[in-house]
């Protein structure tokens, strides 16, 4: 874990990361949160480079509440891609608040390689923390453990390419 650094790092890394922040911060506004008041917006980077953004969805029957992660991971599966190399998480607080235990797992399904994935999560004076998925759930379920063992097809767009 990395917390509350700049990111100093050059080239396309960087600009991912302002893309994505840009992206999450958008995405934070949109959304709906009348029960909490905790406004949380995500922008996920696909391995073709594409961003797709979420926010918290609330419900009056609070269990149905969707978190900001899984509407990006969600939007971006919809849209044929199951490859996220890096996301963004924006809220107010203070320090940067990490993903949920639920949110981790739907991460880890759409991860090829977690150890290679970060997770930065900004905070609302630009505060930061980073991880990368591998760190925020070791030892995660995955599909290798079905019987029989099942791997979870990447990037498909309907061409059914398996990792
Ligand atoms: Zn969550």
């Amino acid at each position: 874990m990395t917390t509350s650094r700049t990111n100093g790092k050059k080239g396309a890394r960087a600009m991912d990361t302002v893309a994505l922040e840009r992206a999450a911060r958008a995405a934070q506004a949109r959304a709906y949160a009348p029960y909490s008041g905790f406004k949380v917006g995500a922008a996920l980077l696909t391995g073709s480079g594409e961003i797709f953004t979420g926010a918290n969805v609330e419900n009056a029957s609070y269990g149905l509440t969707v978190c900001a992660e899984r509407t990006a991971c969600i939007a971006a599966a919809l849209a044929g891609h199951r490859d996220v190399r890096a996301i963004c998480v924006v809220t107010d607080a203070t320090p940067p608040a990490s993903p949920c235990g639920m949110c981790r797992q739907t991460l880890l399904e759409f991860c090829p390689d977690p150890a290679a994935v970060r997770v930065i999560a900004v905070g609302p004076d630009g505060a930061s923390a980073e991880w990368t998925v591998a760190e925020l759930i070791p030892h995660g379920f995955t599909g290798k453990q079905l019987t029989p063992p099942v791997t979870a097809p990447t990037r498909s767009r309907g061409r059914g390419r398996e990792r």
